[in-house]
């Protein structure tokens, strides 16, 4: 994937136009806090969010973006009257968010949580951009697609996930099939020790208090359920020339192997660094070459210890009920992905209890089929389908509670 020739192509000196998409995420405002170390080197050039007018403009004061865009419409006209006399346009909704991905900036971060950041992410693909991946949703429930409109329009995926960006840079992408399998570390979340009783009664402030890592709350619930790494191993799937058996998954709680690529010479190759989303942003942002950032350093001397063990699937179905919808393919990653929206969506709201999340899922994998998806309609469809019948079964759970 990284040649020679695109070193050369690349030189550092040039700027870089940037779009961030979920600019006012947790993932989005460290890639920010990057390049306001470096205003030189990176122009930014729209930014979005989806409610939070009030961080939405303090970020277009501060880089002057040319557009600053609002996905709820509710919030455009604060946001105009914010952004008043300082040049920034000022747009709202989802088309906008589209025509945002779309503006000509050399790279996108794709920093949306969930589906809704799909079209997006497919529109700068289309567009032959540079697209920095952090919504693994897309790949989830649109892989084969985003895979498609990326390799016909010329556009670059660079994984900023910690496990696949850490894949990315010890994966010897001229020999793939010296690779025996890749390992993708979980950090077992914070319910690695509890009992299922344990876990009937958690609270989602419990869940979304990561141990390692700072994050939005979608993805701290998903890394509570372990239905991240389930995420991530279908997201594996479609950014790395492996088979869906050669992708392991290993319970690694200190956070400090991000992953690990194992070669036929049984040589294992692992990126390490402390736990802090700016390493993987800042290899994607500056790639192919790399950037300075403040991450702590690794200190593996205080660390003293690694540990490792198998992940227990009866502890955490999210993470079996994944698997089986990658080898079952078609649709089944789409709904698995859209009913762990919904039923996550609930849990945060209080309305059905943690292990529900996982019976939603498996639940809706069971009785809604359809299938494979052809074009993104399809994937919208299914996603939509999967998600009103999601969402009365949630509101049956939540009444019995
Ligand atoms: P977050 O909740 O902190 O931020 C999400 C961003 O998306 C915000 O800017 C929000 O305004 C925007 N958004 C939410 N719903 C939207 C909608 N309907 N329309 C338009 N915009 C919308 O989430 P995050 O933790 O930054 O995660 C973003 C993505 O990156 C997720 O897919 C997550 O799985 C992935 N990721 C995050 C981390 C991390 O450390 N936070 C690590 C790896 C991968
Ligand atoms: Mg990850």
């Amino acid at each position: 994937m990284r040649t020679a020739q695109q070193l050369k192509a690349d030189p550092t000196s040039d700027v870089r136009s940037v779009t961030i998409l979920g600019s006012t995420g947790s993932v989005g405002c460290n890639t920010l806090d990057l390049i306001a170390r470096d205003l030189d080197r990176y122009r930014v050039e729209a930014i979005t969010g989806n409610r939070n007018v009030q961080l939405l403009a303090e970020q277009a004061k501060k880089f002057r973006p040319q557009i600053a865009v609002i996905a709820c419409e509710d919030g455009y006209a604060e946001l105009k009257a914010l952004l008043s006399g300082t040049g920034v346009e000022v747009a709202a909704g989802e088309g906008a968010l589209v025509d945002a991905a779309r503006r000509p900036a050399d790279w996108v971060m794709a920093g949306i949580v969930g589906g809704a950041g799909l079209a997006p992410t497919m529109a700068a693909a289309q567009r032959g951009a540079t697209v920095a991946l952090a919504n693994k949703e897309c790949l989830v429930c649109a892989g084969d697609l985003l895979l498609k409109q990326v390799a016909a329009n010329n556009a670059t995926l660079l994984p900023v996930d910690s496990e696949h960006n850490a894949i990315f840079q010890v994966f010897d992408f001229d020999e793939p099939d010296r690779v025996e399998k890749i390992i993708l570390t979980a950090s077992g979340g914070p319910f690695r020790e509890l009992t299922r009783e344990e876990m009937a009664s958690v609270t989602p402030a419990q869940a979304v208090a990561h141990p390692n890592w700072s994050m939005g709350a979608k993805i701290s619930v998903d890394s509570a359920t372990m239905m991240n790494k389930g995420l991530e191993l279908i997201e594996a799937f479609y950014l790395f020339p492996v088979e869906e058996p050669q992708i392991e998954v290993l319970v690694h709680p200190q956070s400090v192997i991000h992953s690990m690529v194992a070669y036929v010479d049984g040589s294992v190759l692992a990126q390490l660094g402390a736990p802090d989303m700016r390493t993987p942003i800042a290899y994607a942002l500056a790639w192919p070459s790399r950037m300075e950032t403040p991450t702590p350093r690794l200190k593996l001397e205080e660390i003293g210890t690694l540990s490792f063990e198998a992940p227990d699937f009866k502890r955490f179905p999210a993470l079996k009920l994944a698997r089986d919808a990658l080898m079952s393919g078609g649709a089944a990653p789409t709904i698995l992905n859209a009913a762990n929206e919904v039923a996550v969506e609930y849990f945060l709201d209080n309305s059905i209890g943690f292990l529900d999340i996982s019976a939603i899922v498996a639940e809706m994998l069971n009785s809604i089929s359809h299938n494979s998806p052809s074009t993104i309609e399809d994937v919208l469809r299914i996603d939509a389908e999967t998600r009103v019948v999601a969402r009365d079964l949630a509101a049956r759970m939540a009444k019995k509670q």
